[in-house]
Order: C-alpha cells, then sequence, then structure tokens
C-alpha cells in the first residue's frame, strides 16, 4: 500500500459525527485530569465537591448536598 493510501486510511478515521463529539475525543484526557483535580482541590480545601459553599467536616459535601446524597441512598435501599 501506497503511503499516500495509508494516509488517507488514517485521516478518515478521525472522522466524527459532529463537532462536539471530535473537541471531547480530543480533549478527553485533559477534560478528565482537569474535573479530577478539580474535585481534590475542593476536598483539600473543604470545600463542597458538586457546589462551592463549605463543606461539612470530614465529607466532601456541604449540609445540602450531604441531604441529598442521603436521601439518594436512602431511595436506592428501598427499591
Ligand atoms: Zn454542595
Amino acid at each position: 500500500m501506497g503511503f499516500k493510501k495509508l494516509l488517507q486510511r488514517v485521516r478518515r478515521k478521525k472522522k466524527y459525527p459532529n463537532r462536539f463529539l471530535k473537541f471531547y475525543h480530543q480533549n478527553k484526557k485533559q477534560l478528565n485530569q482537569e474535573r479530577r483535580s478539580s474535585y481534590l482541590e475542593k476536598k483539600k480545601e473543604g470545600l463542597c465537591t458538586r457546589c462551592k459553599r463549605k463543606a461539612v467536616s470530614g465529607i466532601v459535601f456541604c449540609e445540602y448536598h450531604q441531604q441529598k446524597q442521603q436521601q439518594y441512598n436512602k431511595n436506592a435501599r428501598e427499591k
């Protein structure tokens, strides 16, 4: 196979159905890293990982999100 044809094949592989998916695939490594680092950053600073309010000490949620999480767990158990 010629080099040109190989190149064409590689190019075709990189086509995405839409530009959002393309953006996601090209940046997912970085996106995941950013998401993770902001989670750790908030945890370290004692802030809720879901909003930016102060977290209850010992957990990663503020009072509001702690209650939401407890409600969610309760619902999950009752099913
Ligand atoms: Zn919160």
